[in-house]
């Protein structure tokens, strides 16, 4: 039997060669993967090895203890690296240095560690002066080597956790600083060798004092601080919590990466830098970077001095008088424009770049896909794929949906956001962001925003009442609430940046202010809402507009994307100007027209109320005639906003106590409008409480009671639909029966429907196609699919009031222990954001099969809050759906996913 080979911990890179390559990310990480495939290549990039994060894994589980054999492999790779350098590592003669680089699977920006110079000791010091004769860069590489051994290893890997400012390297440069006063100096460069000499001495005596050990003066002991103090980092307390809100398994580890240094710090002829091969921000094709002569490792990023832009036509005010490496080295910076068409073209897609000049000599450190902004994002996609550097599908596949959300609201300028000076955080409800004066009663937003002034309205939670003072205010903020909240629902449909359950706000409406984190915010103080993350600022700050239709690549990215989907997109839409802002956006339809929002008009809900307080049909009927025309009035504009496409119109769904005033004052004044006894009123809205409304009064249930309701709606719709289609314009209306649990129900309202469609089209001797269908929100419904299809000639999934039925979930109470739920991971997310596939899936999954059985070609969409969700939709497609539809804004959102879930 053949011997089992051990495992091989340790793979080499350098000379033209690899052990390891690209592909090997989760044993070596991304750095040593792409170390080794640059390598490969033929990039120049300094000789070393990676320690694979098997090891790592070893390491954590042997609380401590090195894989056996593993010297010996780190040996071995270390002689190859000497031969490659022909130096040798502690050699005090010809001595090699050492970086130290941490490198996990998925790059964790910052959160753990690397220590550069290594194998700098009393005795290679020497023998690097002799060798290089400047002594100046010894002792800079040297002190360098103290700052970052005894912060990493001495302290943080030792477990060490000192007083705020009172850790290791607040105290070394605090020295390099007291250094530079007494010397008069801005810059470290302008200190002299002897200074930094002197500076290395104070260091290790800085170091004794503080961490009452010596600094190690042993190149291989420094090696194996290094390693060890890397793979600990992988439990630092940063990285813990970074991986926690990155969602990255703690199992995976963290390789480590040793490789020779190259000196950015030699002189005038060396220098480091950072490149992206396009420019994040913008998408546009063209080298973007900065770089600092004379500097080492993280100085670039750090800040100390400021970065010098790479090339001519990148520079920016403040790099202006700073000579771009283009012009300072022409020869070193074409050969880094070659490797970075190289990489790009490798890795098809846009490069994040570390390099070193040394001495006139150019070194590749790293390179990984970069991060981009959604703007950037789709134009890199676009532009590659008219390259041929990606497929269209590629183009597709590699923009997240959620990344178009930027192209379609304004953005607080992320630099003033920056500096902003945050308030509070409650839910994401409504994205983009929006800046007004703070106002706390809907009468208030309205009557301000009438005299031009910009509001945001303050609402412990909204109701429907509020609706006037919600749609002039520029954003809305709750203290209450979640993701489907009113105010939520309200603000996602009007595309309005809004936040919900904004928990710390302390609102105090008669006295026309909040406080919140201690501060007092009153009525007209500024406030500025990130709706996107869901963050509070005091003040105003500056937004940046947006306009899709401008943007030539996001047009082109659809276009592809539409060709690929096979799932249609409706939109949700109460009003003509909804309609026609979601066809702008490419809405084949609508999914859904909530009757309900048109009864709260100034001009119909007296009407509408006194159909409430009738105590008899004739009249409930009185007060239905009136509103009719009103009705009419709002289908014809919808149908011909959507003219050629199908428009399905709900009939009334809320319970009827939403369309009363609750409180006393409202009560009198609305019962002397109605020319009726408040007594009279207040006994009407005590006799429509229900003890659970959700699940009361409502409904299929108020048209099966009153079925004079859905007869003045559908004779609105038809009446709406027969005026236009004699004018020869195409109407395709679809009523929507919600709310039914069985057949019977359904068959109701569908027999009342239909004698009151064919009625007015006798009437008006016209032909219109009219459908009549039932939304699936009560999980009955779902499971007798079947028979409900024998009266339904379509589906609608009502995902909201499914979601709520099927958890027994109040969607209006969960904000009590939802976020709880999920925070202990009880429920991997919220279920009304993104649909629950393992059971209201079931459900949907369920009456898809059973009422296609009985129906081969029934029409079945969403248009529950998940119709724009992108994985949703996902599941939307794979489930064999019609449609989605979803509001507005989330229109081109939903078109992208299902372009996408088609793709995969
Ligand atoms: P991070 O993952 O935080 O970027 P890195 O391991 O990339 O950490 O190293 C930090 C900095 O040190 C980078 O600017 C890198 O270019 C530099 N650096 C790392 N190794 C070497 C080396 N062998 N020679 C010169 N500079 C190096
Ligand atoms: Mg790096
Ligand atoms: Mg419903």
């Amino acid at each position: 039997m053949a011997k089992k080979k051990a495992k091989k911990n340790v793979y080499s890179f350098g000379g033209g060669k690899a052990q390891g390559s690209a592909k090997m990310k989760n044993l070596l990480g991304g750095k040593g993967a792409n170390l080794a495939e640059m390598s490969g290549l033929g990039v120049p990039v300094p000789p070393g090895f990676t320690i694979t994060t098997d090891v790592c894994t070893h390491f954590m589980k042997m609380k401590g203890k090195y894989p056996m054999g593993l010297t010996k492999e780190v040996d071995l790779a270390v002689k190859k690296v000497e031969k490659l350098m022909k130096k040798g590592f502690g050699d005090p003669d010809n001595p090699l240095l050492v970086s130290v680089r941490s490198g996990a699977r998925q790059s964790m920006p910052g959160m753990m560690e690397t220590v550069l110079n290594v194998g700098l000791t009393t005795e290679t010091i020497k023998g690097l002066i002799r060798k290089t004769g400047n002594e100046r860069f010894v002792w800079d590489a040297y002190r360098r080597l103290i700052t970052m051994y005894s912060d990493v290893v001495m302290e943080k890997s030792a477990g060490i956790e000192p007083k705020e400012g009172k850790g290791i390297r607040h105290q070394l440069e605090h020295e390099l600083d007291k250094l530079k006063k007494k010397r008069r100096v801005k810059q470290d460069t302008e200190l002299t060798a002897e200074d930094l000499k002197t500076l290395c001495v104070t260091y290790k005596k800085t170091v004794k004092k503080v961490l009452k050990k010596n600094f190690p003066d042993d190149a291989m002991a420094q090696l194996w601080g290094g390693i060890t103090a890397v793979f600990r980092s992988w439990n630092g307390k940063r990285a813990i919590s970074y991986r926690k809100i990155e969602g990255i398994p703690h199992e995976w580890g963290t390789a480590v990466n040793v490789q020779t240094m190259v000196f950015g710090n030699t002189g005038e002829n060396s220098a480091t830098g950072v490149a992206f091969s396009r420019n994040p921000a913008t998408g546009e094709n063209k080298f973007y970077g900065e770089w600092l002569i004379n500097a080492q490792g993280e100085d670039v990023v750090a800040g100390i001095r400021t970065p010098q832009s790479l090339t001519e036509a990148t520079k920016t005010p403040e790099t202006r008088h700073l000579p771009s490496l283009e012009k300072a080295n022409p020869k070193v910076f074409r050969q880094l424009s070659r490797i970075r068409a190289k990489l790009e073209r490798h890795y098809r897609d846009m490069q994040d770049l570390e390099f070193t000049i040394e001495e006139g000599t150019l070194y590749m450190l790293q390179t990984r896909v970069g991060k981009r902004n959604g703007v950037a994002a789709i134009r890199m996609a676009v532009e590659m794929a008219k390259e041929g550097l990606i497929s269209k599908k590629e183009a597709v596949m590699r923009v997240k949906p959620e990344q178009l959300d930027e192209l379609l609201h304004p953005m607080i300028d992320p630099h003033a956001e920056k500096k902003a000076a945050k308030l509070a955080s409650g839910l994401p409800a409504g994205p983009g962001g929006a800046t007004g004066q703070a106002v706390f009663t809907a009468d208030d937003a309205e009557a301000w925003a009438k005299k031009g002034r910009k509001v945001v309205l303050v609402r412990d939670e909204t109701s429907p009442e509020d609706v006037h003072g919600m749609h002039p205010a520029e954003a809305i903020l709750t203290a209450t609430g979640g993701m489907t909240s009113h105010a939520a629902l309200v603000a996602r449909g009007w595309g309005k940046c809004c936040i919900v359950g904004c928990a710390a706000l302390q609102i105090d409406t008669p006295k026309r202010r909040m406080t919140v984190g201690g501060r007092t915010v009153k009525e007209g103080d500024w406030i500025t809402l990130n709706g996107t993350k869901g963050n509070v600022y005091q003040g105003s700050l500056t937004l940046l507009p947006a306009d899709p239709d401008t943007n030539k690549p996001y047009k082109q990215l659809m276009k592809w994307a539409d060709s690929f989907r096979k799932l249609g997109v409706r939109t949700n839409a109460d009003t003509p100007e909804d309609a026609a802002l979601a066809r702008r956006f490419g809405a084949q339809g609508i999914g859904l027209t909530r009757t309900e929002h048109m009864f709260f008009g100034p001009d119909r809900i007296l009407a509408m109320r006194q159909m409430i307080l009738a105590d008899d049909e004739k009249s409930r009927r009185k007060a239905l005639a009136k509103l009719l025309p009103y009705q009419k009035k709002d289908f014809m504009g919808i149908l011909k906003a959507m003219k050629g496409l199908p428009v399905t119109i709900r009939t009334l769904d809320p319970p009827l106590h939403e369309f009363l005033p609750h409180d006393d004052k409202s009560q009198k004044k609305v019962a002397k409008s109605l020319r009726i006894p408040v007594k009279k009123l207040k006994e009407k809205v005590q006799s429509l409480h229900e003890l659970n409304p959700m699940l009361g009064h409502r409904g299929c249930r108020l048209g099966v009671t009153y079925p004079e309701i859905t007869e003045m709606q559908v004779r609105a719709i038809m009446e709406a639909a027969c005026a236009l289609a004699k004018k020869k314009i195409k109407v395709f209306p679809e009523i929507m029966i919600p709310l039914i649990g069985t057949k019977a129900e359904l068959t109701d309202q569908k027999n009342v429907a239909v004698r009151v469609a064919e009625e007015v089209l006798k009437k008006h001797k016209v032909r219109v196609d009219y459908k009549v269908g039932t939304m699936i929100e009560i999980p009955r419904a779902a499971l007798t699919a079947d028979k409900v299809a024998e009266a339904a000639e379509f589906f609608s999934f009502g995902t909201n009031d499914l979601t709520q039925m099927t958890f027994g979930y109040s969607r209006d109470d969960v904000g009590k222990f939802l976020p709880g739920y999920i925070e202990a991971g009880i429920l991997p997310k919220d279920p009304f954001q993104s649909i629950d596939e393992g059971g209201v899936g079931q459900l949907v999954e369920t009456a898809v099969k059973r009422g296609r059985a009985t129906r081969k070609d029934l029409k079945i969409g969403i248009c529950g809050e998940h119709g724009g969700d992108p994985a949703s939709v996902d599941f939307c497609h794979r489930t064999g759906l019609n449609y989605v539809s979803c509001s507005p804004f989330r229109v081109p959102i939903a078109r992208f996913s299902a372009a996408q879930a088609a793709l995969r």
